[in-house]
């Protein structure tokens, strides 16, 4: 790994420079001499002419020449510095309203000053507002190329960092680590002629094709850094993967009996799915591999399956689920699924009493429990898996990335084996993210669903017709079906998503409890023949349980919900599935909730209740989950709605290490990026190592991200 993890506290690099300016250039994410040259400027400012005061174009920046004929402090409205200078064609007012006495200093009567910013027309004839001054000669000759303007930091003034900068470009080497004939098949300028171009563009370079990032010599450095990006994802995979982890070989004594209980067999998606990781798992290497499958794809079973691998070898599994209800939920089948096989598993959530929390952990100790499932109560100390073979994480964008690593990072380190890793998702991976999601993982798709099930009807609903709603839901469960109902997210910001853990989050959560309150007492009083069961995220552990179990065994037919069930429950007898402010719902929540019905053998229906007036987002977000089952084609349409969100974690996304190229914009340069990492890492491994030391020299922390 390349050099040591800069910290925010201590200054790194730069050792020939004072401290408090290298802490400024850290700050700036520039580490040393050959980051400064990649630090690219974010616009230009044409300093190359001068114009005369009189004809200066307003509104836009411009530089003006002139003598100062007067500089005073004024003091109405407030405490500001006000000069005002001429040239031959007119006259100019200069006003600072906040200023040092040396700028007073440099604008004596009489001083030659050019001035460089916008003019606006003003009370008192044309002014500029905080213009960068500079002192010259008369006559003094003009720039001849644009002037750089870079990002920087507070004490760090623009003129400082072009010194180092230019200062850098002659001491660092400059030259091309792309090879020859790679640059030229993608027509790409060279690296060195690139940065010069980008750092102090000729006279004659398309300011606009510099600034919107479009010049060949922006294109360059973008491919270099998607290429950098690439190699240091597969680097990081390549460290992780030559790690050693359990060998975890199968006998099937375990998955065969199981299989054979199954009221089902396993799709083809599913099989090819236990085959690849069965695959992994018998090596010495950890597994690294999302499991991504649509809504009701059967996920879980392939995770048993895995976990059955692990305790064959006599390894222990665990199962971390983001909710304690679906943690609950897995934990129910895959007890209700070993249990006859004789192997024990363990239940560890938040909430747990301390007896029982401690009868778990001590099952898992001593090895008697080869199997835990839980919520992130699982990767808090102390629990201790002596012989943790296998982590599975489900519906891991739903936890943070240092969550869903931490399971695994308190092997880190350590001399013992390395978990294996098996992460799972519903939420596919876009396009554009996708080349550098496969650099860092590897993937099984599970691309289809189980046979039987039935096409789930979408209807939409305005308010106003809640009755019919209503009286549907006590049509369905007249016919022995049950129903969820779901209350409406409080809106606080446009898109709703995770409430957060802030005192703005908690309220919004109280809210959400009353509204959820209030209609499972109204809906009971509608219905009155039926049972309606109401569950939310301030219940008890105990609590939650005892009213999902009643609507498992069909005792309670309506469950009123907050979201706290739009992840992974299963109940297959429900049917129906109501939505209320469908509008305040995002994409993905929508299209859930909609999975957690549709998993029977009989018609489902998902009613989205709306209510006017829709804002243009809400009615654009209601069209789509309306029109489109496919979670592919729905995560697709929510990342053009919303730009790329939480699909993924920084890590996997990689775009924490892009400053300067963009996933999306650059899509040709990123597919061009990974086929040459591919080439690179295969043919030319030095090259390979000096591009990464050019882009990531200077910092390692992302590896470890
Ligand atoms: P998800 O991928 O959303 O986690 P689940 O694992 O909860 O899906 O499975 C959804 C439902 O489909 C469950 O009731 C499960 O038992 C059932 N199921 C899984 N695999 C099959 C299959 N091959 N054939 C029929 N039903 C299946
Ligand atoms: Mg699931």
């Amino acid at each position: 790994m390349p050099a040591a993890q800069p910290t925010s506290s201590d200054v790194s690099g730069f050792s020939t420079l004072p401290k408090p300016l290298a802490s400024r250039l850290n700050k700036l994410g520039l580490f040393r001499e050959a980051d400064l040259v990649l630090h690219l400027p974010l616009r230009y400012e044409d300093e190359t002419q001068v114009s005369p005061i009189a004809g200066a174009p307003l509104g836009v920046s411009a530089q003006v020449e002139g003598v100062v004929l007067s500089c005073e402090v004024g003091f109405r409205p407030r405490r500001q510095l006000v000069a005002r200078i001429a040239d031959e064609t007119g006259e100019l007012t200069l006003r600072f309203l906040n200023f040092y006495p040396s700028q007073q200093k440099q604008l004596a009567e009489g001083a030659r000053v050019r001035v460089f910013g916008e003019i606006r027309g003003g009370f008192f004839g044309h002014e500029m507002v905080h213009p960068r001054v500079k002192t010259v000669r008369e006559g003094e000759a003009l720039p001849a190329a644009l002037t750089p303007v870079y990002p920087t930091t507070a004490g760090l003034a623009q003129s400082a960092l072009r010194k180092l900068i230019d200062r850098a470009m002659k001491q660092i080497s400059l030259a091309d680590l792309l090879p020859e004939a790679l640059r030229k098949s993608l027509r790409l300028p060279e690296f060195e002629r690139s940065v010069r171009a980008l750092h102090h563009p000729q006279p004659g370079m398309s300011i606009t094709a510099l600034e919107d990032r479009t010049h060949p010599a922006w294109r360059r450095i973008k491919f270099e850094e998607l290429l950098a990006q690439q190699l240091s994802l597969r680097k990081a995979y390549a460290a992780r993967r030559a790690r050693r982890a359990p060998v975890l070989r199968g006998s099937g004594a375990l998955s065969g009996p199981l299989l054979a209980s199954l009221p089902f067999a396993l799709t083809s998606a599913q099989q090819r799915a236990v085959d690849e990781i069965a695959r992994d798992l018998g090596t010495p290497h950890p597994m690294q591999r999302l499991l991504q499958g649509d809504v009701g794809s059967g996920k879980t079973i392939v995770a048993a399956l895995a976990m059955l691998q692990a305790a064959e070898a006599g390894w222990q599994a665990a199962l971390m689920a983001p909710t304690e209800i679906l943690a609950e939920q897995h934990f129910r089948k895959l007890d209700a699924w070993l249990t006859p096989l004789g192997i024990k598993v363990a239940w560890l959530a938040g909430s747990q009493k301390k007896k029982a929390r401690e009868a778990a952990l001590a099952m898992l100790a001593s090895g008697e429990a080869l199997l835990a499932v839980g919520t992130h109560a699982l990767i808090e100390d102390p629990v201790a898996f002596p012989k943790l073979g296998l982590a599975v994480v489900d519906e891991q964008h739903r936890f943070g990335v240092r969550q869903r690593l931490a399971l695994r990072e308190k092997y880190e380190g350590s001399d013992s084996p390395l978990p294996h890793m098996l992460m799972m998702s519903a939420t596919p991976i876009p396009r554009t993210l996708a080349m550098s999601f496969y650099a860092d993982l590897d993937v099984s798709v599970l691309d289809e669903l189980p046979p039987g099930r039935m096409p789930i009807v979408t209807k939409l609903v305005a308010d106003t017709r809640r009755d019919d709603v209503v009286a549907r839901v006590r049509d369905a469960c007249r016919e022995g079906r049950q129903a969820y109902w779901v209350c409406p997210l409080i809106e606080e910001t446009e898109g709703g998503g995770d409430s957060g853990r802030g005192g703005k989050g908690r309220d919004r959560e109280a809210l959400q409890l009353q509204t959820a309150v209030e209609t499972c007492e109204r809906l009971t009083a509608e219905l009155p023949e039926l049972r309606v069961g109401l569950v939310h995220g301030r219940l008890k552990a105990d609590e939650k349980a005892a009213v999902m179990d009643g609507f498992i065994r069909n005792e309670v037919q309506v469950l009123v919900a907050t979201t706290v069930i739009e992840v992974g429950v299963d109940v297959p007898n429900a049917s129906l599935m109501v939505i209320e402010h469908a509008e305040r719902f995002g994409l993905a929540q929508l299209h859930q909730l909609r999975g957690r019905v549709g998993r029977g053998a009989a018609a489902s229906a998902c009613i989205l209740i709306y209510s006017q007036p829709l804002s243009q987002t809400g009615r654009a977000r209601l069209k789509v989950i309306y029109e489109n089952t496919d979670g592919f084609v729905i995560a697709q349409e929510d990342l053009r709605l919303r730009g790329p969100g939480e699909f993924i974690g920084a890590r996997q996304s990689g775009s924490a290490l892009l400053r300067y190229a963009d996933l999306e914009a650059d899509a040709d340069l990123v597919e061009a990026a990974r086929t040459a990492a591919e080439e690179l890492l295969a043919r030319q491994p030095a090259a390979a190592a000096a591009i990464l030391e050019r882009w990531h020299g200077g910092r390692s922390e992302y590896l470890k991200a």
